[in-house]
Formats: C-alpha cells, sequence, structure tokens
C-alpha cells in the first residue's frame, strides 16, 4: 500500500465507479484515428498503479511459487492436490475461495457488478503420468521440469494477479473470478473450462486464459479439432490353420490407407494425424481386434465434419475389402465403430472486441507487440459460444513443452504480468474513489 491511499477522516469520500476501459469499445474510433484524450488510461488510476508497482519487488516470490506448484504432481484426472494448494494460496490473498464439483479452483475479487464475470484462468493439468520426476532445478533465473513452464508459469501468474490486485485493494466493476482449472490437456477434453462457462453462463462477459510463457502472442482464434478411435473387431484365430478368415489388423491397414490419402484444403488449414495404432496379442495369432487413434484440426468446422466423415468411410471400406478379399469367410464377420474421444469447438474473437482492445492497450503500456494466433486452448469453449476470450503467455521464455526438458526463464517475467493485469482490468473495469 502506497502512502498517499490513506484516508485523512476529515475528507469525505464517495466512490466513484469510473469504467476504466482503457480504449472504448465497439464504438471505437479506426486505427488511425487519434487516441481519444478524455478516456482515462487504466494505468493513472492509483489502485491499479499500485497492484503493478506490487509486481516488481515480488518477483522472487511469484518464482518461488511456481516451483511450488510444479513440484506438485497434477496429471490428467488427477489435480486434485495441486488445486488445494492453489485454493490455499488464493485465500491467502485474500479471496474467498473454493473448489467446484468438477474440481476447478475458483478465488472470487467481488466487483460492484456482481452479475458481470471476468474469468482470469491458467490449467492446473500436465501431460505427465503421475510416477514423472517433477523436481525442478533451479539455476539462476532459469528453472527446469516437466510442466514448469505449461503451465507452472500460467498458475504463479494467476497467483501474482490475485495477490497484486488484492494487496492494492482494486476494487474491480466486473467481479473477477480467478480459476485454476482442470483438464485442459488431451482427453481432460477442457472439461473445466466447460464447467466454468456453463456454471456462470449469462454473466460471464470475458475470459482471459494464461497459458505457458511469453508476451509475443495472444490467441484470438480457437483451432477446432477432434480425437476419435476406430475399433475393429474379428473372431481371431490361428495364423496357420485358420488363414484367410477376416483380419481386424488388415482391414484397419486398408481402411488408414484410404484415409491417409483423403485430400485435405491447405486454405482453410487441415491437418490429420494418425497418432496411435494397437491391435493383436502376437505375431501367429490372427488377431481379435486393432484400433487407431486419430487427430484431425481445421480451421474450418465444415472441413472437421467432412473430414469425419471421411474416417468413418474409410474404417467401413477397409472392414468391406478385408471381408470381399477374406477366403474364408464361414469364420465369422468383421465388427467396426469409430468413436468420439474428444471435440474441441472452434470460434474467433471479433477484431474490435473490447478484449482484444484491453490487450492491445496493455502490450502498448508494456511497449510490447504480439501477433495474433490460432491455436486450441481452453479459450475455445468461450469463443465458440460467443463469449469474448483470449489466451496469452504469462511473460517470461520457455520452452519444451511436453517433454522432460522443459524450462522456463522468468528473466522480465514482470512485463508479462504486468500486460495480464491490465488486460483482465481493462475488460473489468476499475472502481476509483475520489474526493467529493
Ligand atoms: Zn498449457
Amino acid at each position: 500500500m502506497s502512502g498517499k491511499r490513506c484516508c485523512k477522516p476529515t475528507v469525505k469520500r464517495a466512490l466513484v465507479c469510473v469504467i476504466l476501459l482503457a480504449m472504448p469499445a465497439r464504438s471505437a474510433p479506426p486505427p488511425h484515428a487519434p487516441r481519444q484524450a478524455q478516456s482515462p488510461r487504466l494505468s493513472d488510476n492509483a489502485r491499479v498503479r499500485a497492484a503493478l508497482d506490487w509486481l516488481t519487488p515480488n518477483i522472487s516470490w511469484v518464482n518461488d511459487q511456481q516451483a511450488r506448484i510444479t513440484e506438485i504432481p497434477a496429471p490428467p484426472f488427477q489435480e486434485a492436490q495441486r488445486a488445494a494448494a492453489v485454493k490455499e494460496l488464493l485465500a491467502e490473498a485474500g479471496l474467498a475461495a473454493q473448489i467446484d464439483k468438477t474440481g476447478n479452483v475458483i478465488g472470487e475479487l467481488r466487483g460492484v457488478n456482481e452479475k458481470e464475470i471476468v474469468v482470469v484462468s491458467a490449467h492446473l493439468d500436465t501431460v505427465f503420468p503421475p510416477d514423472t520426476d517433477v523436481k525442478v532445478h533451479r539455476d539462476g533465473s532459469r528453472m527446469t521440469a516437466p510442466g514448469i513452464s505449461d503451465n507452472g508459469s500460467g498458475v504463479a501468474a494467476l497467483l501474482a494477479l490475485a495477490r497484486a490486485a488484492q494487496s492494492a485493494r482494486v476494487k474491480p466493476l466486473r467481479t473477477v473470478l480467478f480459476v485454476g482449472d482442470v483438464g485442459e490437456e488431451g482427453e481432460g477434453n477442457l472439461r473445466g473450462m466447460r464447467a466454468i462457462v456453463d456454471n456462470y453462463r449469462g454473466k460471464l462477459k470475458a475470459v482471459v486464459v494464461l497459458d505457458g510463457s511469453g508476451t509475443d502472442h495472444v490467441t484470438t482464434k480457437a483451432l477446432a479439432s477432434r480425437r476419435l478411435e476406430a475399433l475393429i473387431t474379428g473372431p481371431g484365430g490361428h495364423s496357420w490353420s485358420d488363414f484367410g478368415m477376416p483380419n481386424p489388423i488388415n482391414a484397419l491397414v486398408r481402411g488408414s490407407v484410404r484415409f491417409i490419402n483423403t485430400r485435405v484444403p491447405a486454405t482453410p488449414r487441415t491437418t490429420f494425424n494418425i497418432g496411435q495404432i494397437e491391435g493383436g496379442t502376437s505375431v501367429n495369432s490372427v488377431p481379435h481386434e486393432a484400433r487407431l487413434k486419430v487427430d484431425i484440426r481445421s480451421e474450418s468446422e465444415d472441413e472437421l465434419a467432412r473430414l469425419e466423415s471421411a474416417l468413418r468411410e474409410c474404417i467401413a471400406a477397409g472392414v468391406r475389402d478385408e471381408m470381399e478379399s477374406a477366403r474364408d469367410r464361414s469364420k465369422g464377420k468383421l465388427e467396426w465403430k469409430v468413436e468420439l474421444l474428444g471435440s474441441r469447438p472452434g470460434g474467433e474473437l471479433a477484431a474490435d472486441s473490447p478484449l482484444l482492445a484491453a490487450l492491445r492497450a496493455a502490450d502498448e503500456f508494456i511497449g510490447n507487440q504480439s501477433r495474433i494466433e490460432r491455436s486450441s486452448t481452453d479459450a475455445n469453449v468461450p469463443l465458440s459460444l460467443g463469449i469474448e476470450a483470449i489466451s496469452i503467455g504469462a511473460g517470461g521464455n520457455g520452452g519444451g513443452a511436453h517433454s522432460l526438458q522443459e524450462w522456463y526463464d522468468a528473466t522480465g517475467r514482470e512485463a508479462g504480468l504486468k500486460r495480464a493485469l491490465l488486460t483482465v482490468l481493462g475488460v473489468s473495469g476499475v472502481a476509483e474513489e475520489k474526493p467529493r
């Protein structure tokens, strides 16, 4: 707390709400028009200033929390222990903190308007299985450990923002929820963010996702993806005596060859990947099952749907081909199915959205330039429902995400923290005390 915030008892004060959105919203002038001098800058607000000032002397605290959180394992579907630690830290920061039914931690900074909500979130989960060595090795500002950047840096930033806002007694106009969410990675299928969006639907005005390091990008376009599993089953038998019976692996291979010859457009960019294939029990057995997992992604939902039906058709054709060429169909037939393992919806933030304007104003404040990106993140969920959302890095630098050599360098992380804080407060708005 800076001294100038102390109230003299003789001075009457009134709470005057000033919407401090860094730039006007949809009525904003074109980019080349001069800045509106009458629009107060967010960073001119004394409490916002105090929150920004809190960050610099507390960077080593932020680094320590990042190491501490990273050392609590959080494999997919096993985030509870990490969630409990984050809840405690949010409560220590002075927020009302709770864990919801899905396992998300939520710390509330109540706004003047409780009916409108801004969420700032960082996913708790990692891709690493429970027995992974998550000990953090520190060398100056550099830390190495699985999950240190993705998303140790995001969770640490979430805690820093909560602490900075609370210790500066920032009163937002819209209620800000600090959320550590579960299930972002892989087959978690964004279940944490889906629950948040479901529970606060109607009130939720914007979502700022902190994921990984850096300040170089802003994800405003949600890359849609689907994950599918194809399974082919048959009676199975002996390689010699049952030769000629329909073979699920043969059928899967026939179907896969058809599928990988499927044409996909360069624009809208559309991709597919057969990531896992398995089946059979021994080299001298006709297998009784074969399966493969496919990840498909596209800038267009239509292409995604087209590719999903192509996979179904190809697997069906592979089974048909195998049945037709089987020498002995009397020994049973093949069954097949293709199941959706997960689906991430697409969406896009409007170029003139207030949230993007707040981010751009924050970039300007820290002297940063960032590029627009399309990616698959927690922001997919709100964006697909028309709720404003972005995903940004939490500052500093990192690399080797999803590998055991993952690293994070905290040098310059304040810039990322300031950028995130100003973006969140820019879109929540801030109340200001003014002398009467
Ligand atoms: Zn991540």
